[in-house]
């Protein structure tokens, strides 16, 4: 018997959800554990905090000896709070966060000792940056990377370590993680869509980019994921044969949530309150044993980091809970993966947000400013979006037959499809009174009741306007959303200024009047960006071929869709607005296409362990039980056993043949392994793994699978997929 996916199983059945006391409010501990304005009053000079709240809003560089006055009030209050130890926390390019804990505690000699935490370790750190990846730069420049403060976002207790947000970026400046571009690329956002703003209010001084991600997990108990090394070593199965129920009847999704699972939640939002993180939504989602959580949005910056964050308070929590929390985008292969929604939109410092339509033309005009222009971005940027969220993982579901497709379009509905329709026939240059009339009573004006009852929720598109804010679906959920976020903001900051430019070319030049000109430029921004726009099914094979035909892109894998990162109009777009130079353009491409050869490289060798360690022994002792079996009837029937052995020795042979070509496919594998890990090139090296090396993982798998319907359930090895997604 395979005893440790029974003894999996019979844990798993023992256990029992953890109670989880509720604070009486969950308001009154809320933000507890970060070091926000109310605790920066406390534990603050006047000077100091000053100096914090206008790096925060402005950007502006705090002094060193102001520095000291805050590095003194932080520790204090971590310390009045049980903290032992800071880190500088950042994103490197792993994808995951990255820390280094230090003590406070100093030794003064003589068997004193004091609590120290001065004003240059908050500011700035030189983690060991050779171990991470940096594609070269570090090389090249022979330089260090060093980590700097961030105060846009807030430092934060978890457990006893005060952690301190900050960039990752070398010696000579290069940016080495993933935050540092996403903040360049905010505040070209910001300053583009500032500008533009000035149109409509004159008061608008800042743009924020707002972010509300969904996280899409699967959660599983920890003994089951321990019996399953694919599972636990590259966070998806790479076999095991659909289970005879799945998501068909569709039983999961908003469905009463399992207590386990309701514990782990509880357990988290709790911890989230904490942290500060505002998390409001938690339901099943369409798998079984698939979930979802969801904040409040928050500024970019601050909803990045707080996403980077609770995935990784999630582990910390499932581990409490006995569960693995999967974050893979297709863990199961069959049923529903897992996605992260990207909400985004663009709100002033005003308290508007500049994708809501408004009370009056003018502010309908400003709306549909901030509208077309991100469509138009979108257009001409297709590419380079798909590229954002390109990742092997998320490969198995843009790539493959589940939703959203890798062709990106912009859904924004039939109501508004119409708006944009009666604008496309606005007047080529000035416009008549009585045009402009009709077309703020009628076409402008009406939009804010059309979007209180559009009811419109394509859940096909890969880019969708759904009332205020545009979500970008096509993030996978296991990736850091800046890579989104940076290029989301970067394409629209471009267009923005573009558009300004245009804007105040025909004013200037033609003599028009502001909304003349606006209607003007925005009548050709629908005409150029239509093709983007797509309202069907976005699953549908008759999709793929009228994207073709619109000459959009379809960038199935994600050596194919990284070139877009390093196209000559890439370079041209981050070099414009400063977000990144040509060696960090280069180096990130290099990182991505390493990480993904590795990452089939690393299944690649999974797979054909399970497939000779595990399934194949197993398969030869179920062989042998048949065996002795056709042999036992032999005696007995003598040549008259065929009779009674024709099924036995059917499955023999099928379990041979199955075994044969396991073996030689896993072999060619190796080979073809070999041959990939030799190219020095690591765009080649990538397309050969895409090419070469993954498609035997399905031929493999497809034995393998077949094995595990033959073989005696008793000798099984590998937890099933029925025992996965439904013991609880
Ligand atoms: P769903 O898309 O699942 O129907 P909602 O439309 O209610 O759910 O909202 C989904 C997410 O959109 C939430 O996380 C929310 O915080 C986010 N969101 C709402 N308004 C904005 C905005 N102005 N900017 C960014 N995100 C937003
Ligand atoms: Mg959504």
């Amino acid at each position: 018997m395979s005893t440790l996916r029974f003894q999996a199983l019979k844990e798993t059945l023992n256990r029992k959800p953890i109670k989880i006391e509720e604070p009486a409010r969950r308001s009154e501990i809320f933000s507890s554990n970060v070091f926000n304005e109310t605790i920066m009053r406390q534990f603050l000079t006047k000077e100091a905090y000053e100096n914090v709240i206008e790096a925060m809003r402005t950007g502006k560089k705090i002094d060193r000896n102001v520095a000291d006055h805050i590095s003194t009030g932080m520790k204090e209050w971590a310390i009045s709070k049980g903290v032992t130890h800071y880190t500088h926390w950042f994103q490197p390019l792993t994808g995951a966060t990255a820390e280094k804990h230090d003590a406070f505690f100093e030794p003064l000699g003589e068997g004193l000792a004091i609590e120290k935490f001065g004003g240059g370790q908050l500011v700035q750190q030189e983690p060991d940056a050779s171990s991470f990846p940096n594609g070269g730069i570090r090389n090249t420049f022979e330089a260090r990377g060093y980590t700097a403060w961030d105060p846009t976002s807030p430092a934060f207790i978890w457990g006893t370590t005060l952690c301190i947000p900050t960039i990752f970026v070398s010696y000579t400046g290069e940016a080495l993680d993933n935050k540092t571009p996403l903040l360049r690329a905010l505040q070209a956002a910001d300053q583009a869509a500032t500008d533009v703003a000035k149109y409509f209010d004159k008061n608008v001084k800042k743009v924020n980019a707002t972010l509300g991600w969904e996280q899409e997990y699967f959660l599983i108990d920890s003994a089951l994921v321990a019996s399953r090394p694919d599972i636990q070593l590259t966070g998806r199965t790479l076999l095991g044969h659909s289970p005879a129920k799945g998501q068909q009847l569709d039983d999961h999704y908003f469905g009463s949530i399992p207590s386990r699972a309701i514990a782990f939640m509880m357990d988290l939002e709790i911890e989230c309150m904490k942290l500060g993180i505002p998390v409001k939504t938690r339901h099943n989602e369409v798998a079984p044993n698939q979930f979802e959580l969801a904040p409040i949005f928050e500024e970019a910056n601050l909803a990045v980091d707080h996403n980077s964050l609770i995935m990784d308070v999630m582990k910390k929590v499932g581990e409490r809970h006995n569960l693995s929390v999967l974050m893979h985008e297709k863990p199961f292969a069959g049923i529903n993966g897992s996605g992260k929604h990207n909400n985004w939109s663009l709100a002033t410092d005003t308290g508007v947000n500049l994708l809501s339509p408004g009370s009056t033309p003018m502010k309908n005009l400003q709306f549909l400013t901030f509208f077309v222009n991100t469509i138009k971005a979108v257009y001409d940027n297709e590419e380079l979006l798909r590229a954002a969220i390109a990742s092997a993982s998320n490969d198995h579901r843009l790539g493959a037959n589940e939703a959203p497709p890798a062709i990106i379009s912009v859904f924004i509905g039939s109501q508004l499809t119409k708006v944009l329709d009666e604008l496309e026939k606005v007047t080529n240059g000035k416009l008549s009174p009585q045009e402009k009339t009709e077309l703020k009573l009628n076409v402008v004006g009406k939009i804010p009741e059309i979007l209180l009852d559009n009811t419109d929720r394509n859940r096909t598109s890969s880019f969708a306007f759904t009332g205020n804010k545009f979500e970008f679906r096509a993030v996978g959920s296991l990736a850091n959303c800046a890579g989104a976020m940076t290029v989301l903001n970067s394409i629209v900051a471009k267009q923005l200024k573009d558009f300004k430019v245009e804007v105040d070319k025909l004013i200037k030049d033609k003599k028009m009047k502001k909304d003349d000109a606006i209607f003007n430029v925005l009548r050709d921004y629908i005409k150029k960006s239509k093709k983007i726009r797509f309202e069907g099914d976005g699953y549908g094979d008759a999709w793929e071929k009228e994207a073709k035909k619109r000459g959009l892109s379809n960038n199935r894998t994600t050596p194919q869709a990284l070139k877009a990162q390093v196209s000559k109009k890439t370079i041209a777009l981050y070099k414009e607005l400063g977000v990144m130079n040509e060696v960090e353009i280069e180096a990130r491409h290099e990182i991505e296409l390493e990480e993904y050869a590795m990452r089939i490289q690393i299944e690649g060798r999974i797979l054909g362990d399970i497939a000779r360690n595990h399934v194949i022994p197993t398969a030869i002792r179920y062989q042998n039980i048949l065996i002795k079996n056709v042999t036992g009837l032999k005696s007995i029937y003598g040549e008259e056993y065929t009779r009674h052995a024709k099924e036995q020795l059917e499955i023999i042979e099928s379990i041979s043949a199955h075994i044969a070509s396991i073996n030689s496919n896993v072999n060619a594998m190796i080979e073809a392994r070999k041959v990939a890990n030799k190219i020095e090139d690591a765009e080649k090296r990538a397309f050969a793994y895409c090419d070469d090396v993954k498609p035997f993982f399905e031929e493999i798998r497809y034995h393998c699978d077949k094995l595990e319907l033959l073989v005696d359930d008793e000798l099984w090895p590998l937890t099933k997929y029925r025992e996965l997604l439904f013991t609880r």
